[in-house]
């Protein structure tokens, strides 16, 4: 199969600091389309997978998969594409299509292992998939999304993960009016939770160890911010949630979140530290409650969530970085200081 020579950024090793790499990508087959990548935005998920914390990462790996950009060549059979349409890419860029969950749509949790956009085998080159921290990308045109012409297109990058990965759990656990809702970890994911939860009509109430994120929960769309480094108020708060999307990339206690939950509520966790989470037995029992997981999101959901943003004019509140200071980002991240996502500017890899 012929390829093409991409420029990237990358790292060989979990403890490397990522640079500037040469990565090999297939020529435009007949169902796929070329992407010039304009931004990318920075999932807490490319530091972990960049630096192996959840085992498997095949280097050198080359993180990325909150896409959009402008189409620049499409193969003779693409048939809902044309070369310029704006576009984004998220998580997946295939699946087997053929086991029970592609045919229901939810590729996200084929039954083969779904293809990631990174770090993930590429059945074309036999090879690890590689990332949107790089100037093109090739992808069959049923893993290709429409981004909404009204949105800001670098702030509709994290859309494609970020998006995505609350939207699902939220419609999945029907959250809307008369639905009390906690969103823990006012980070990329968290904050997208808030925008759309709000959106979708649901009491919304933010919970988060950042004081310095109190003030903006509201304007993000809170009804009510509670501080959990602080018992007092954790305890106000006790038994008053029907549902917690749980978005925190770090080892936290999952019990003390569980007491928020009212009888018969749910907590699903979409954040995916390094290390398991000890839940004790009566978090559950003495309340019926729930604990449960959601992975971002499939195909036609993805449409579906960006077109609902399009509607209610939900973008992400981003900043935007040069691919150079990718580095100095990971850091901050790692912080919980960032308001409330990074994208890179992906013509910072062109100078
Ligand atoms: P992020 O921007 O770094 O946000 C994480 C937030 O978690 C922080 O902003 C912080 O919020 C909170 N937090 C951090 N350390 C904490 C601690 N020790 N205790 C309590 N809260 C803490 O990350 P992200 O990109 O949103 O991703 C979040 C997680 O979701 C990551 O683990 C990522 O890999 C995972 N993820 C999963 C899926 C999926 O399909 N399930 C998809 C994408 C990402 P506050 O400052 O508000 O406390
Ligand atoms: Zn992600
Ligand atoms: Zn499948």
């Amino acid at each position: 199969m012929s390829t093409q020579t991409v420029k990237a950024f990358g790292t060989e090793a979990p403890t490397a600091d990522l640079k500037q790499l040469s990565i090999e990508r297939r020529e435009v087959t007949a169902k796929d389309v070329e992407i010039d990548i304009l931004y990318c935005g920075v999932c807490h998920s490319d530091l972990h997978t960049a630096r192996n914390e959840w085992g498997g990462t095949v280097y050198p790996n080359v993180p990325g998969h909150e896409i959009v950009g402008r189409i620049t060549r499409i193969g003779n059979e693409v048939s809902k594409f044309q070369v310029g349409d704006m576009v984004g890419v998220g998580c997946m860029v295939d699946s087997c299509r053929e086991c029970e969950s592609c045919k229901e749509g939810l590729e996200q949790y084929c039954e083969a292992g779904n293809t990631g956009t990174y770090n993930s085998h590429d059945k074309h080159l036999n090879i690890q998939t590689f990332g949107g921290y790089s100037e093109r990308v090739v992808v069959d045109e049923d893993f290709v999304l429409r981004v909404p012409e009204n949105l800001n297109l670098a702030a509709a990058a994290p859309l494609l993960c970020a998006g995505i990965t609350t939207y699902s759990p939220l419609r999945h656990w029907n959250v809307g009016p008369g639905k009390k809702v906690g969103i823990v970890g006012i980070g990329g994911l968290g904050h997208m939770a808030v925008k759309l939860a709000s959106a979708m009509g649901a009491e919304v109430v933010v919970i988060t160890t950042s004081a310095s994120k109190v003030e903006d929960a509201k304007r993000l769309g809170a009804d009510r911010v509670v501080l959990s480094t602080d018992a007092e108020q954790m305890k106000e708060n006790a038994g008053s949630l029907h549902f917690i999307l749980d978005c925190v990339s770090a080892q936290h206690d999952i019990n003390s979140y569980l007491s928020l939950l009212r009888r018969d509520g749910s907590l699903t966790l979409v954040g995916a530290p390094e290390h398991p989470l000890p839940v004790a037995a009566f978090s559950l029992i003495s309340s019926r409650r729930t604990f449960a997981g959601s992975m971002i999101g499939g195909i036609a959901e993805t449409q579906e969530m960006l077109d609902f943003c399009g509607k209610h004019n939900i973008t992400s509140d981003i900043e935007m970085i040069a691919i150079q200071d990718i580095n100095k980002a990971y850091e901050r991240l790692l912080k919980s200081d960032v308001k409330y996502r990074f994208v890179i500017d992906m013509a910072s890899l062109k100078n």
